[in-house]
C-alpha cells in the first residue's frame, strides 16, 4: 500500500469537513509569482520551484526534484506530481484521491535531513514534510529514491522512517 493510500485512508476515517487552509492564497495563480516558494528556499515561487513546474528538464538534482514535488503538493499540482513520478510506480489511478487529500491538509513546511550527491542515475533524499490534517500535526519522514527517466529525475519510491 502506498503512503498515499494510507494517508488517504486516514483522511477518510477522520470524516471531518474539509476546511480552507491558510496556504490557500499560495494556490491562486495571481499570487504564485510573488509569494515565497513553499519549499523553504526564501526565493519567490517564480524563480524557484515554478521554474521546474514549467519545465521538469530544468531539475538538476534529486534534491531539487524533492523540493519541487513538495511545492507541487502545496499547490495541488497533480500533473507535476505525476510527471515527476517514475512511470513504474506512478499513482495515476490515485490522482483524484491525492488531489483531494493534498487540498484537505495544510502544509506546514519541508525539512531536508539528508541529500547525498547522486550517482548518474540514482539519488536519495531524506526529508520531513509537516502538515496539519483535521487539526492534528502530522509528518511524513521518508528517505526517497530518485531515478532518471526520460532525461530527468523522477521519484520512484521511498522508505518511511
Ligand atoms: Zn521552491
Amino acid at each position: 500500500m502506498s503512503k498515499f493510500s494510507k494517508l488517504i485512508q486516514k483522511q477518510k476515517e477522520a470524516k471531518q469537513t474539509k476546511k480552507d487552509h491558510f496556504n490557500l492564497e499560495a494556490k491562486t495563480n495571481a499570487n504564485r509569482d510573488v509569494v515565497l516558494c513553499a519549499c523553504g528556499s526564501q526565493k519567490s515561487y517564480k524563480v524557484c520551484c515554478g521554474v521546474f513546474h514549467k519545465d521538469i528538464l530544468k531539475v538538476q538534482s534529486p534534491l531539487e526534484l524533492m523540493k519541487s514535488r513538495y511545492t507541487a503538493y502545496v499547490l495541488a499540482d497533480i500533473d507535476y506530481l505525476l510527471k515527476s513520478h517514475h512511470s513504474s510506480t506512478r499513482p495515476t489511478k490515485e490522482a483524484d484521491e491525492i488531489s483531494a487529500w493534498t487540498k484537505a491538509v495544510t502544509w506546514l513546511g519541508l525539512e531536508i535531513i539528508k541529500a547525498e550527491a547522486p550517482t548518474t542515475n540514482e539519488g536519495f533524499v531524506t526529508f520531513m514534510a509537516h502538515f496539519l490534517e483535521n487539526g492534528t500535526k502530522n509528518t511524513i519522514h521518508e528517505t526517497s529514491r530518485f531515478i532518471k527517466e526520460n532525461n530527468h529525475w523522477t521519484y520512484i519510491d521511498g522508505v518511511h522512517s
